[in-house]
């Protein structure tokens, strides 16, 4: 009767179409793993307000922790916001307070004002980031971001006053003006508080305006959109007391990368959160509602979508149990669906998600024909922990699926790392790459493949889980190490692509070796002794490839790194490709305390030892050893190895060995010059030098200064 699908990838619009279900199978979990992740935020909320102190639980408003963890994730999505609700608060509780509010209600007030804006978490960068005002589209997108914080204030079980305030604050409430004296006081002021600060500042579409400008505008619009009493109170209050935020709120800085397990914890935390507002707006953009039934079959989430497809409130369902009562279900033909035929039973029963068309009741008696998905929440542990029922109303007119498939273009992020998805990578890439074909003299582009070694074994090893919180904090290690204009995203499970412009083969070989540094010494998850490696394929765009050529390159090097033993760079030019060439320029070595170097000197074997001693004489070096062919000099010579910022102290031992040149060493041809001499330098540090970088940049000066000894006169 059903058609079961084991595969949920319907479900994540931003799900690159793979071919092969191998991959597929892969992202389909990522869904699944949000919801999971919001359930769990949901207990971990409820558990901590009902137990917590009162302190703890903000007088039972919201938990403490949950309040942290909702802020560091807007801190870190939106830098902006996070300044804008704080001041919002202090300018909303400031007038609150001029007019005698205190206590309970005021602390409802500052919460509700520092959660208001919650949702933008969610919004995609492109219409959060935007520098310009929004096109109806884009707005409509944005607007979605009031829906996905109320879902999550109230997954999160914010007080229901403070979810009142922020729902009647906005603007787009439509039962109702903002005049009205209907509307929660606290939402009128948080209105007021909302705009005023707004109008304030500099926003990227227009420059911030005064006091007297912000007045005018507030009262022009009393009455409909704003409280014209409360605007004028306002106005007495700021002018007893002057404009609360004139004083800059500070941010704390941010939290220093790896600077911590703790911190690094937190960030992950962050980050997760981030996620779930993001796979949220991309639930709201999609669907028409969903609730979240613990596997006791208690609603634990009824989203605001929910609450309008059955005309019945969050309030009212959650923690009730899922019965036909409560929902009441029919197959396409009308007839009534009991409790044990209902799709949720099957998927309690085989852990498999599913996919049906049935009757659902609105709280008026109407029936609604929806497309309902059935999806099993499995803990890694493969436990059941709850279902999640997604709706799609299917009653709706064409207009409205039609631009369900423009909202579905625009899903462009990855929903478990947040960067570019697949889809929006090649679009980007292919837009690119034209234009640089375009161009008679483009700038160089380079594009960086990436593939995390041996994952499959951190996944056996420690938990998806894990392997998913490697992929996360990979993605936002990627971020934070490129700077400028690098486009990043998931190509595939491990794989990652870094596009960047202005950027030459060499250039895109040192990035990725930084990159690829900075991961070996990065913890990427809680796992703290889990050290995760990557493989790169770097290679350059020329003129006429096509995104398809590019990729192919790139996946070439990157096999080539792999076939070499991993953790490595393997840069590969269009020549090379060309020419069948698999040999491919491997990137320089990494710092170590050793320098290897080698030289040719047209100098006879007699002129050797006298220049040698020259060297020694000068440079007051001290001769350590010495055999044919085979010299140890120490330079740097103070009795005791300590190194310090004047070159003088800092010893380094040179192992030279000199003799013929090998047989691969191309001989430069110049007339008159009959012997050549091959030296082979091996530098390394006597003592301890502070850190690899001093010692490399003394042992570069050293070599040169060697060679100079025998290269002058060549
Ligand atoms: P190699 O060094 O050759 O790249 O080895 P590998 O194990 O990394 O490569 P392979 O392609 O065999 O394995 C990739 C694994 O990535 C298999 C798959 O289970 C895992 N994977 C893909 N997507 C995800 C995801 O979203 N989360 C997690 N945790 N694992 C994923
Ligand atoms: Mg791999
Ligand atoms: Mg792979």
């Amino acid at each position: 009767m059903w058609n079961e699908i084991d595969d949920v990838a319907t479900l994540d619009p931003t799900t690159p179409e793979i071919g092969g279900g191998g991959l597929a199978k892969q992202y389909s979990t990522a869904s699944s793993r949000l919801m999971l992740d919001l359930l769990r935020l949901s207990r971990s909320s409820t558990t901590a307000t009902a137990s917590g102190a009162s302190a703890d639980a903000l007088d039972g408003v919201i938990a403490r922790p949950v309040l942290r963890s909702l802020l560091a994730a807007l801190r870190l999505r939106d830098a902006a916001t996070i300044q804008h609700v704080r001041r919002a608060a202090q300018f909303a509780t400031g007038l609150a307070r001029f007019i005698g509010w205190d206590g309970v209600s005021l602390r409802r007030l500052e919460i509700a004002s520092l959660l208001h804006d919650i949702g933008k978490i969610g919004v995609p960068d492109h219409v959060l980031f935007k520098p310009g005002l929004l096109n109806p589209a884009e707005k409509d997108l944005f607007a979605l971001q009031h829906n996905v914080g109320i879902d999550v204030l109230q997954a999160c079980r914010v007080h229901q006053e403070v979810l009142e305030i922020i729902n009647q604050s906005t603007p787009n409430y439509d039962s109702g003006q903002h005049g009205s004296k209907e509307l929660h006081l606290g939402a009128r002021i948080l209105a007021i508080a909302d705009a005023y600060d707004s109008l304030s500042h500099k926003q990227v579409y227009r420059e911030a305006k005064s006091h007297t400008e912000i007045l005018s505008i507030l009262a022009g619009s009393a009455g409909t959109r704003f409280d014209g009493n409360l605007v004028s109170v306002m106005n007495r209050w700021i002018q007893a007391e002057g404009t609360p935020f004139s004083r800059e709120l500070q941010e704390p800085p941010a939290p220093n990368n790896g600077a911590g397990f703790f911190q690094l914890a937190e960030e992950m935390q962050a980050s997760s959160m981030c996620h779930i507002f993001s796979y949220l707006h991309t639930l709201e953009s999609m669907y028409d509602g969903f609730y979240l039934v613990e596997s006791d079959l208690k609603f634990r989430i009824w989203n605001t979508g929910m609450e309008r497809l059955l005309g019945q409130p969050a309030s009212k369902m959650l923690d009730q149990t899922w019965t036909s009562r409560q929902v009441e279900f029919a197959d396409k033909q009308g007839r009534p669906l009991s409790d044990s035929a209902h799709p949720l039973r099957e998927v309690i029963k085989n852990g498999k998600a599913q996919t049906a068309q049935v009757q659902v009741r609105h709280q008026d008696g109407r029936w609604i024909r929806v497309e309902l998905m059935s999806v099993p929440l499995i803990d890694h542990d493969g436990s059941l922990q709850g279902v999640a029922e997604i709706f799609r109303d299917l009653t709706q007119d064409r207009r409205r699926r039609s631009e369900d498939k423009d909202l579905r273009k625009q899903a462009t992020r990855d929903s478990l790392t947040g960067v570019f998805n697949r889809g929006e990578l090649e679009r980007t890439l292919e837009s690119l790459i034209s234009e640089f074909n375009r161009d008679s003299d483009p700038e160089p582009m380079s594009l960086i493949f990436l593939d995390v070694d041996k994952f499959k074994r951190i996944n056996d090893t420690y938990l998806h889980l894990t392997g998913d919180q490697v992929l996360i904090g990979l993605a936002k290690l990627l971020q934070s190490e490129t700077y400028s204009g690098e486009i990043i995203g998931r190509y595939g499970g491990e794989e990652f692509i870094v596009m960047c412009p202005s950027t030459d083969l060499k250039q895109a070989v040192e990035k990725a070796e930084r990159l690829r540094r900075a991961i070996r010494d990065a913890t990427l998850s809680t796992v703290k002794e889990l050290k995760v490696t990557v493989s790169f394929g770097v290679t350059e765009i020329e003129q006429g490839d096509t995104l398809d050529d590019v990729f192919r390159r790139a996946d070439k090097a990157l096999f080539t790194s792999k076939d070499k033993g991993r953790d490595r760079t393997t840069a590969l030019s269009k020549k090379e490709f060309l020419g069948g060439k698999s040999e491919t320029v491997q990137a320089e070595p990494e710092p170590t305390y050793m320098l290897d170097g080698n030289f040719l000197a047209c100098v006879t074997s007699d002129m050797i030892v006298l220049k040698f001693g020259s060297f020694v004489r000068e440079q007051k070096a001290k001769l350590v050893k010495t055999a044919p062919g085979h010299v140890v000099v120490r330079v740097g010579g103070t009795f005791l190895p300590i190194w310090g910022s004047n070159e003088r102290h800092q010893p380094v031992d040179l192992e030279i060995k000199f003799g013929l040149p090998p047989a691969d060493v191309a001989l430069p041809t110049r007339q008159g010059v009959i012997e050549r001499t091959y030296f082979q330098v091996q530098i390394k540090p006597s003592g301890w030098p502070p850190d690899v970088a001093t010692f490399q940049q003394r042992a570069r000066a050293t070599f040169r200064l060697l060679k100079t000894y025998f290269v002058a006169d060549y």
